[in-house]
């Protein structure tokens, strides 16, 4: 029985980002899962930093990726495993599979390679290495090397074999080894005395075996990978871990969604405003659906509480907007007015707001709190608590209809009898309906009239939230009677 359905707690799963870009939705769905899976099963969440493209590669792009899964909540459990570090155990495995007869020496050239895969075009045969070099006589061999050709090394895929597995979202699956183009390099080319550089399906499966990984949860797009890297664990003797593979994420149109797509990468979601709550409870819903009776809206925890791959589908899964912000505004609305200060404070200093200059109350705790309470529940992303606080730590100009209010009648008169009657101290709802309704029977005017007027002074629009509460945080700046003088 495997760890998988035994529950044991011994489950070990990773996430192996290159680190050659930032941290891509799709890497941090397969993150979720795993991390979910891990969670579920009582077991382990590790990160390995597959490096080894030196050109590519680059430490920044590891940075953004360990800050984004943190920002996500996705925790890991031990140091994160570089692969680079390790690439002379890399070397010795490949010298292990040489010295077994699973692997061999393969002088062709690329000029050669290029002619062979010419030819397989243009007779219509599907791309793949003739495995020409799998059985060269020592002389042959020694002729090459004296020529001063290089070498890959590749590892030898008998045609005749069948690769089976138990796919925990795809059920049974079955890869005839004829169909995985021939012998496959594990080391990149080098002086014939040398090992070159160890490649992608060698390392995955010695680093995922020294780290007792039992189950590998990743994108379908390395189903192929899996195939020829159960051929390697068999060949190396070691233990086989159990594979999900996770659906794509797909476009509006169906298609994987790619940079074309614009938004991919998950610095881009936290720049728009998304909460790392929401985008985490949303690339859960990619392609995993909670229980009967379970809400879509939930924390990774709650989530953590039921997942298992019998609830994860096997189609792709389309990305939808509408459902993240929707999720994105749950999650603001159902946050505490004092936390969403807390998540939109570094924004509003970015536009130089809420410091004690030029006006301390901008600065003051439970202010800023009321502020969210009064702007939080129309917000759908976090940016847009930048806009709509806008006008209260800088004095909006009045836009056009505020001007045509302005300029429309009762107007003035109501205004100037409310600034008459509004002195600086403090002022509770009570007395500010007080307030609006003596000044509207003094001008002579409908309340409706001066509550409009009212909201174009302070807001410069006649758009916004509730105007007493606006009236009442701009009263406590001690910014509202300049603001009616102004438009007087
Ligand atoms: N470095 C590989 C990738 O980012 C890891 C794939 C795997 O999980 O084995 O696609």
């Amino acid at each position: 029985m495997s760890a998988a359905q035994t529950g044991s707690s011994a489950v070990r799963v990773r996430l192996a980002p290159s680190p050659t870009g930032t941290l891509h939705i799709g890497t941090a769905r397969t993150a979720v899962f795993n991390w979910l899976f891990a969670r579920h099963q009582g077991g382990k969440f590790l990160l390995r930093i597959e490096d080894t493209d030196r050109e590519r590669s680059k430490p920044e792009y590891t940075d953004n990726i360990l800050e984004g899964l943190r920002w996500l909540g996705l925790d890991w459990d031990e140091e994160p495993v570089i692969q680079s570090a390790r690439i002379d155990i890399h070397r010795e495995a490949i010298q292990g599979l040489l010295d077994s007869g699973h692997a061999y020496r393969c002088y062709a050239t690329e000029a050669e390679l290029t002619a062979m895969r010419e030819l397989q075009a243009a007779t219509k045969q599907a791309p793949r290495y003739d495995n020409r070099h799998r059985n060269l006589t020592p002389e042959q061999q020694a002729a090459f090397i004296a020529e001063g050709r290089e070498a890959t090394v590749r590892f030898r895929i008998d045609d005749g074999a069948t690769i089976t597995w138990n796919d925990l979202v795809r059920g049974p699956m079955r890869w005839a080894g004829a169909d995985l183009g021939g012998d496959m390099v594990i080391a990149r080319r080098a002086p014939a005395d040398q090992i070159g550089d160890p490649l992608y399906n060698l390392v995955v499966v010695i680093d995922d075996a020294a780290m007792a990984i039992t189950h590998v949860i990743r994108g379908e797009d390395h189903i192929a990978n899996t195939a020829k890297q159960l051929l390697l664990y068999a060949a190396l003797g070691a233990e086989v871990p159990v594979f999900a593979h996770t659906p794509l994420i797909l476009n509006q149109e169906g298609k994987k969604l790619s940079k074309r797509d614009g938004v991919t990468s998950i610095g881009d979601f936290q720049a728009m405003g998304y909460a790392a709550e929401a985008l985490a409870n949303y690339m859960t819903l990619l392609g995993w659906s909670p229980p009967e009776g379970m809400d879509e809206r939930f924390t990774l925890e709650q989530a953590a509480a039921v997942f298992g791959f019998e609830r994860v589908n096997k189609a792709g899964a389309r990305f939808d907007w509408d459902k993240l912000n929707w999720l994105n505004g749950q999650v603001l609305h159902g946050q505490g007015p004092a936390a969403l200060r807390d998540q939109l404070q570094p924004l509003w200093t970015a536009k130089g707001w809420g410091g004690a200059a030029p006006n301390p109350m901008h600065a003051d705790g439970a202010w800023q709190a009321d502020l969210c309470e009064l702007i939080g529940p129309s917000l759908t992303l976090l940016a847009d608590g930048v806009e709509q606080a806008e006008p209260f730590f800088t004095c909006p100009p009045l836009n056009e209809a505020a001007q045509a209010q302005l300029a429309s009648d009762g107007a003035q008169p109501a205004l100037a009898a409310l600034l008459a009657k509004l002195n600086d101290g403090p002022l509770d709802s009570d007395q500010a309906q007080l307030l609006l309704g003596e000044a509207a029977t003094a001008a002579g005017v409908k309340k409706g009239v001066i509550m409009k007027s009212l909201r174009a002074a302070l807001l410069g629009s006649l758009q916004g939230p509730d105007l007493l509460a606006t009236w009442l945080l701009l009263h406590r700046s001690g910014e509202d009677r300049a603001r009616i003088q102004r438009s007087l």
